[in-house]
């Protein structure tokens, strides 16, 4: 049980990556907090594995937020994973995509990390280590993609409050990094694909650009996910790992 006798909360818990990392960390042990603004898709998770108990949260409410802290245990983990993909070049972004983009990739994150992070600094004084992880992406500072610029700011800018969390936290033994795939079976992934004006053919490039020749299952995610909220990664901070079938190599 790599996750024995820790407490760990994980957004965007409903459906894709989130989920899957809410039902992997709790097959390891976690205590899990699973928390999505969408409370159907949370309903049907608690029967997927023991130990996961749901709240409906929106990360873009801070009074929420605050009220969700006053109510749960201090974590040992936090798994910041909720974002939206916005499409379009430079061009296309409005003023409204601009700040609704940073507020829930970006924003919500701070939000998140201020708000349960005393309760962490406790856990880690108590047990010397508590781990935070954000959801980035390859496209991000790492890469550009064609119709990501929004997308790849947010996210990039994602790596950057990674490293300075990790930075301002370190001596205290609490580890801040950044998950980076490369494009995931996920609903919204689907949702992109059936909005295209030719699915099939937007199926096949996103496919095309992964050189292992297929699209990662939220399954070739959750070990890493697992791996960084664990204490087997007690030595690793600050850093933005990829998980990305070789799209970077
Ligand atoms: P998804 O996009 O299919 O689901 C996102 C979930 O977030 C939904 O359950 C939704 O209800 C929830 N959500 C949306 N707004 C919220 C809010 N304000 N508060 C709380 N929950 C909210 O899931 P996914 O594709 O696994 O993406 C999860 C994360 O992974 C995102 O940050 C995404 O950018 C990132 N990511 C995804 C891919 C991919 O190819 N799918 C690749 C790299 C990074």
């Amino acid at each position: 049980m790599r996750l024995k006798d820790k407490t760990v909360l994980i957004s965007a818990a409903g459906q894709g990556i989130g989920r899957a990392s809410a039902i992997a960390c709790a097959r390891e042990g976690a205590k899990v907090f699973a928390v999505d603004i969408n409370d159907e898709t949370l309903a049907t998770l608690p029967a997927e594995a023991p130990g996961i108990e749901t709240r409906k949260l929106d990360v873009c409410d801070r009074a929420s937020i605050d009220a969700l802290v006053a109510e749960l245990p201090e974590l040992d983990g936090l798994f910041n994973c909720a974002g939206f993909v916005h499409h379009g070049t430079v061009l296309d972004i409005g003023e409204d995509d601009w700040d609704f983009s940073f507020d829930l990739n970006v924003r919500s994150m701070y939000r998140m990390t201020q708000a349960f992070l005393p309760g962490m600094r406790l856990r880690a004084k108590a047990t010397g280590s508590a781990s935070i992880l954000n959801m980035s992406s390859m496209a991000s500072s790492i890469k550009g993609f064609p119709v990501r610029t929004l997308y790849g700011a947010t996210k990039a800018a994602v790596i950057g409050l990674t490293k300075g969390i990790a930075a301002d936290f370190v001596a205290e033994g609490i580890r801040c990094n950044a998950l980076c795939p490369g494009t995931v079976d996920t609903p919204s992934l689907r949702g992109r694909i059936a909005s295209a004006p030719d699915p099939v053919e937007a199926e096949k490039n996103f496919i095309a650009r992964q050189p292992m020749g297929r699209l990662a299952t939220v399954d070739d995610l959750t070990p890493m996910v697992v791996y960084l909220l664990s204490d087997e990664s007690r030595f690793v901070s600050g850093q933005a790992l990829l998980v990305d079938g070789g799209v970077t190599i």
